[in-house]
C-alpha cells in the first residue's frame, strides 16, 4: 500500500510537472490511462495485453510494443502524434510474446524492430492459421484474443537487431539492448538524460510475473534489474502494471534473488518440483493477494525448478 501510494504520488507530480500535460484518464472510449512519464516518454496503461509506451526523439516518435489490440494501438498512435506534432518512425517489440505484438498492424507503415533471437517465435506466430480452435486455445490464456484477431496482421520485423539497436542521433539517441531474462530476446531501453526504463516483461509490476518458457535466465534478468537500480532511474515503464519507483525495482529485484536462491537450496535437498510450487521457505510474492493462483504459474514454478 506504502508504494501505491508513493508511485502514484510520482505520477502525479509528473504529470503536473510538464507543460501541456494529458490528464490521465479511463474512459469507456479510451481502453488505458495515460501516463505521463517525462517530458519525452508517456505510457499507456492497461489491461489488454502488454502496456504500450512511447518515447519522443527529435527525427519522430518510437513506439515500444503493441498490446493485443490493433484498434487500441492506432488510437495511442495517434494520439501521441498529435501530442508531440511528430510522425512516428519506428516501433520495436521487446520481445516475441503475442501479448506484445498481436496489435502491431497500426504500425504497418514504420520499420519494425525485433532481437533476431527471437526469431523462431516470430516465425512460429506469422505461421499460425487462427482457426476456431487456435482461437479458442489462445483465448484460454487472452480473453480478448477472438475479438482482436479480425483485425491483427501479423508479419515479421523489418529488421533485426542481435544485442543492440541505436534509433535516432545525437543527445537524442535511443540506444535498445538484448539482455534475455523473461525471454532469450527479452530488450529495454534507458531513455538518456531522463533515466526512464522501458522494461518489457523484465519488470511486471503490482502481478504475479511470469517466467514460464524454456529460455528464461534468472541471473540474466536479475542482473538487467540491478544494473538499473545502480544507474538510479527515475521511473520504470513495465511490460505490464502501473509505472514504477527504484525502491519497488528493488523489492522486485530481491524477490527474483531469494526466490531463485531458495529453489537452489531446496532442490539440492531433494525436494521434488510438486513440493516446492506450494513450499514455505519461497519468499512471499511482491505483489497484491490474488483470489486463486492462475493456472499457468506451475510453468514458471517447473522452470525455476530446472534452472535451479
Ligand atoms: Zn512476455
Amino acid at each position: 500500500m506504502r508504494t501505491r501510494e508513493r508511485t502514484t504520488g510520482l505520477i502525479c507530480v509528473l504529470v503536473l510537472a510538464v507543460a501541456g500535460a494529458i490528464p490521465a484518464t479511463e474512459t469507456e472510449e479510451s481502453p488505458y490511462e495515460l501516463v505521463e512519464v517525462s517530458p519525452t516518454v508517456v505510457m499507456a496503461l492497461h489491461n489488454n495485453g502488454s502496456n504500450l509506451s512511447c518515447v519522443a526523439l527529435d527525427e519522430g516518435l518510437v513506439f515500444f510494443d503493441t498490446g493485443l489490440s490493433t484498434r487500441t494501438a492506432s488510437r495511442f498512435r495517434r494520439e501521441m502524434e498529435a501530442r508531440f506534432e511528430s510522425p512516428a518512425m519506428a516501433l520495436v517489440l521487446t520481445h516475441a510474446h503475442l501479448d506484445h505484438l498481436l496489435g502491431m498492424a497500426a504500425f504497418d507503415d514504420v520499420p519494425v524492430h525485433a532481437a533476431v533471437s527471437g526469431r523462431t517465435r516470430w516465425e512460429h506466430f506469422v505461421a499460425i492459421e487462427w482457426d476456431e480452435r487456435t482461437i479458442a486455445a489462445y483465448a484460454s490464456v487472452f480473453p480478448s484474443l477472438p475479438e482482436e484477431i479480425p483485425s491483427a496482421r501479423l508479419r515479421l520485423p523489418t529488421d533485426w537487431y542481435d544485442d543492440e539497436l541505436v534509433l535516432g542521433a545525437g543527445d537524442g539517441q535511443l540506444t535498445v539492448q538484448r539482455t534475455g531474462g523473461h525471454s532469450v530476446d527479452s530488450s529495454s531501453v534507458v531513455v538518456g538524460a531522463e533515466r526512464v526504463v522501458i522494461a518489457g516483461d523484465l519488470v511486471q509490476a503490482r502481478r504475479r510475473p511470469y517466467f514460464g518458457e524454456p529460455d528464461t535466465d534468472f541471473s540474466a534478468w536479475i542482473d538487467t534489474l540491478q544494473h538499473w537500480e545502480e544507474l538510479e532511474v527515475s521511473a520504470v515503464c513495465p511490460g505490464h502494471g502501473p509505472v514504477i519507483e527504484l525502491a519497488e525495482l528493488g523489492e522486485m529485484r530481491l524477490w527474483f534473488e531469494e526466490t531463485a536462491a531458495a529453489a537452489t537450496r531446496l532442490k539440492s535437498e531433494g525436494v521434488s518440483m510438486e513440493e516446492m510450487a506450494s513450499h514455505p521457505d519461497l519468499p512471499d510474492g511482491y505483489w497484491p493477494d490474488e483470489d486463486t493462483v492462475p493456472r499457468w504459474w506451475i510453468y514458471c514454478i517447473k522452470r525455476l525448478y530446472d534452472a535451479s
